[in-house]
């Protein structure tokens, strides 16, 4: 199909449910990417966070093809080695106890709100069940998750929500409000991604921790788009020193396939028995091999050097004509501007250049493995876009 065919068939049959840049991929190579005509583009979106290392990285290709060649999907009825190996790598790195493996950020999420619904019911009984998180943050699109994301965009097709619910802003005085006797956890994003790329301040997120700890209230830190060396850490808490009692990941775990891990720290850890949560395809092998390979390559050089990258283009960036702000953290990059974010994103693409926006905001999440050329290969085309 060229171009033309591949969108009138979407268009045709495809759930109407999102609205596409006009472009389809057909290939790439590192943080450049290639269109159905052949056309080159320097990508600083990573299928929004997700390709960590690019595309075609020829390690990480060798260990999905490696599990390729064993097999595909075992289910969780049985041990599978890939699996095996990513908890302990995940509980060694972190300090986590034990790992649940899901499909997707949301369903991550999904995983953490319940294990703090159960931890707290074979502790206290029913009744100690309200789930905090903070106005702004998104959390993902099933019911549970959306319910959670404290943004009343999202809120209005799909009543009722799922009861036990409610919202902050981000500071302690208003979690002091909307938390109670009932409360059995708060959800943080450290960075939050969806809704214009916005750090928490670092005494609040500390505050929270010595609040939650003394009610015995689950921390719970949402790093789906943070974690994985995205913000040059591991784990973005890393940079506010606390100790989160969940921790949840996806996008960029396994570089480019679709999983999600929620890992269990200290007193959680018993938190689910048998039969109390699961999954069909929750961890499987080939998206777990890729993993490995992820998290065994951002070893604390690597992670140095993505702080590295990640300096040099906000420095970039702070001094571009049309440019208001520049938030976030690492290469986690948000950019307040002129223009409008739409605008940007749309002008940047006709250039050469992949851009996300998010809460009118331009979004910049590249590959971490972006290398020196093609960082200023997309920062030229910015600059030109924004002045
Ligand atoms: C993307 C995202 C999610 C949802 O992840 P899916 O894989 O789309 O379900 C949840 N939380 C945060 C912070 C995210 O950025």
């Amino acid at each position: 199909m060229n171009f033309e065919e591949i969108k009138n068939t979407d268009e045709t049959y495809g759930a109407k449910t999102f609205s596409r840049f006009p472009v389809a991929f057909a290939g790439g190579h590192g943080a450049t990417l290639i269109d159905t005509a052949g056309k080159e583009y320097v990508d600083f979106g990573a299928g929004i966070a997700v390709n960590i290392f690019g595309a075609n990285d020829e390690e990480w290709k060798q260990a999905v093809i490696g599990q390729l060649n064993k097999v595909q999907h075992v289910s969780n009825l049985y041990y599978c080695e890939p699996q095996a190996e990513l908890m302990r790598l995940l509980c060694e790195r972190t300090g986590a106890k034990r790992v649940f493996f899901a499909n997707s950020g949301a369903e991550a999420n999904e995983c953490a709100f319940k294990a703090a619904r159960a931890y707290s019911f074979k502790k206290y009984g029913a009744g100690r069940h309200k789930i905090v998180t903070l106005k702004n943050s998104f959390h993902g699109r099933t019911l549970f998750t959306l319910t959670a994301t404290g943004q009343d965009a999202f809120h209005t097709l799909f009543d009722p929500f799922v009861s036990g619910v409610d919202y902050a802003e981000a500071n302690m005085a208003s979690i002091r409000k909307v938390a109670d006797r009932s409360t059995c956890a708060v959800a943080i994003e450290c960075v939050q991604g969806e809704s214009g790329v916005i750090p928490l301040d670092r005494e609040f997120v500390r505050a929270l921790e010595s609040y939650c700890k003394e009610r015995d209230i689950l921390l719970i830190v949402d790093e789906v788009q943070t974690g994985n060396g995205r913000t040059g850490k591991l784990y973005a808490y890393e940079h506010y020193g606390v100790s989160p009692d969940l921790v949840t990941t996806a996008k960029g775990i396994a570089g480019g396939l679709p999983l999600g891990a929620c890992l269990f720290f200290g007193k959680t850890e018993n938190a689910f028995a048998p039969g109390e949560h699961g999954s069909t395809f929750g961890g499987n092998p080939v998206c777990c091999a890729a993993a490995v390979n992820v998290v065994n390559r951002l070893t604390e050089e690597f992670l140095l050097e993505v702080q590295g990258k990640a300096e040099y283009l906000r420095a970039k960036l702070k001094g571009f004509d049309g440019v208001k702000e520049v938030t976030g953290l690492g290469m986690m990059i948000g950019l307040a501007t002129e223009k409008s974010a739409k605008e940007v994103a749309e002008a940047c693409l006709k250039k050469g250049l992949l851009v996300l926006t998010a809460h009118g905001r331009v979004r910049i999440v590249p590959p971490l493995t972006i290398t020196k050329r093609e960082m200023d290969e997309g920062l030229s085309i910015l600059k030109e876009v924004l002045k």
